[in-house]
């Protein structure tokens, strides 16, 4: 089965509004083995919306449309979709009561007579019914073809995906020989897309018909795996050994899967071990504690965090000697390691980070360049400093600094219990 994609709206052509849905109807269509074959952005005009669907229909025959659903001026796709099929807007009297009572409930006040039109459903139309806002999506089927209209309002639209869009399209194929598109991310931080590359010569064949995409980000190289066009069975069995093929090539390099982040993985190890967390923040200004908070849960194992951006708080507060920071300045090995231990015995824990760096743009020296940063940790007695050369802005800088000291604790923490530990750096 193959559909098209129209999303409406000027904010999204303004470049204002990140278009979130195409990504997020894109991958629940394959996953079902729906085929997205085109996705057409247009403005909130009603020409500009008749041509798309029409277009897009006269191709396909079923076309899926976001946005325009509103109550305001600018929100015409009905209106312009049931004139293609020559259907009037008829108005649905007991959704306009259901409507002005859920305005009442909610305390809103009186509903504004702009609310009515999201009471007009096209004749012969089902409505899609969404609890999450006030306009209810709309299937329209008739000699055109098929087009279903959801809200613009990304909760909404994924609402209406998961509830109503999906299972409808689930039924309609039951019975033909449907295949899927389903895909896995395996993450990995602390080594370049290059030499990631270079590590995985060869696997493209291995798991051929699996694929394979490198989507590097600021927090490492992503690996997505897909199997295109298969029996859901086979696309789960093929992706599952292309898994094991490539995840003894990743070695330590690899820490989740899917939208798994390294903080969490950190953190359950070091709960799991028995450990306390602290932080001690320069030129992250905080960065690494925002990592960790964002964990749910994170408050059985971090107790909490300084800024030491000036040298008073490296020397006052973290106890770092006046003596190493005068002889190898704030930015060195031996004040990213003083600071970790600084934190750890002022809080009373086992483990600790530490950063200290020049995320730039200005304060570079020919020794110490922008982007020149250490990350400390420490677990027990033991700590490990690494000096990083990074590439990139202020924030790139910045993120990348925040990654790599948790990248290196991890390290730290998987020699702590024994596994085998060969990518760890410093
Ligand atoms: P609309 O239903 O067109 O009035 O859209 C309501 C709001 O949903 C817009 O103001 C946007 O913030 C958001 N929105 C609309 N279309 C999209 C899209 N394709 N992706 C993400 N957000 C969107
Ligand atoms: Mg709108």
């Amino acid at each position: 089965m193959e559909l098209e994609l129209v999303t409406i709206g000027n904010e999204l052509l303004l470049g204002f509004t990140l278009d979130t849905n195409t990504a997020e109807l894109a991958t629940a269509l394959n996953a079902v083995g729906v085929r997205l074959v085109r996705s057409t952005t247009v403005a909130d005009t009603p020409d500009a919306i008749r041509d798309a669907v029409r277009d897009a229909l006269a191709r396909t025959g079923f076309v899926v449309t976001t946005g325009g659903l509103g109550p305001t001026r600018d929100d015409v796709t009905k209106k312009v979709v049931a004139d293609l099929f020559g259907a009037p807007l008829d108005l649905d009297a007991e959704y306009l009561e259901e409507l002005r009572k859920r305005f009442e409930r909610l305390g809103r006040g009186p509903m504004s007579e702009k609310n009515r039109s999201q009471a007009e459903i096209p004749r012969g139309a089902v409505a899609l019914q969404n609890p999450r806002g006030t306009a209810p999506g709309v299937w329209l089927e008739g000699p055109p073809g098929v087009v279903v209209m959801l809200p613009g309002v990304p909760h909404e639209m994924r609402g209406l995906l998961e509830t109503e869009l999906v299972p409808r399209l689930v039924r309609r194929m039951a019975g033909s020989d449907t295949t899927v598109t389903r895909s896995r991310l395996l993450r990995t931080t602390g080594i370049a897309e290059s030499s990631l590359a270079d590590e995985l010569e060869g696997v493209d064949e291995r798991i051929a018909p699996v694929t394979l995409a490198y989507l590097p980000s600021l927090e490492g190289v992503d690996l997505r795996l897909t199997a295109w066009h298969m029996a859901a069975a086979a696309a789960d069995a093929a992706l599952e050994d292309a898994v094991q093929a490539i995840l003894p090539l990743l070695g330590r390099r690899y820490y989740a899967e899917a939208d798994g982040d390294l903080a969490a993985v950190v953190l359950d190890g070091l709960g799991r071990a028995g450990h306390r967390l602290a932080t001690a923040e320069s030129c992250t200004g905080g960065l690494l504690g925002e990592r960790i908070t964002a964990i749910g849960g994170s408050s059985a194992v971090y107790v909490g965090g300084v800024v030491a951006y000036a040298n008073e708080v490296k020397g006052g507060v973290l106890e770092v000697s006046p003596d190493i920071l005068e002889r190898h300045g704030a930015v060195s090995e031996e004040v990213a390691r003083a600071m970790a231990r600084g934190v750890a015995e002022r809080l009373g824990v086992s483990a600790a980070m530490a950063v200290t760096g020049v995320a730039g743009p200005g304060g570079g020296t020919p020794d110490k360049p922008v982007g020149t940063v250490y990350v400390a940790a420490r677990l027990g007695d033991a700590d490990r400093v690494v000096r990083l050369g990074l590439s990139g802005d202020r924030d790139a800088v910045r993120r990348r600094s925040a990654q790599a000291a948790l990248d290196l604790l991890r390290g730290l923490l998987a020699r702590s219990v024994g596994a085998e530990d060969p990518g760890l750096a410093g």
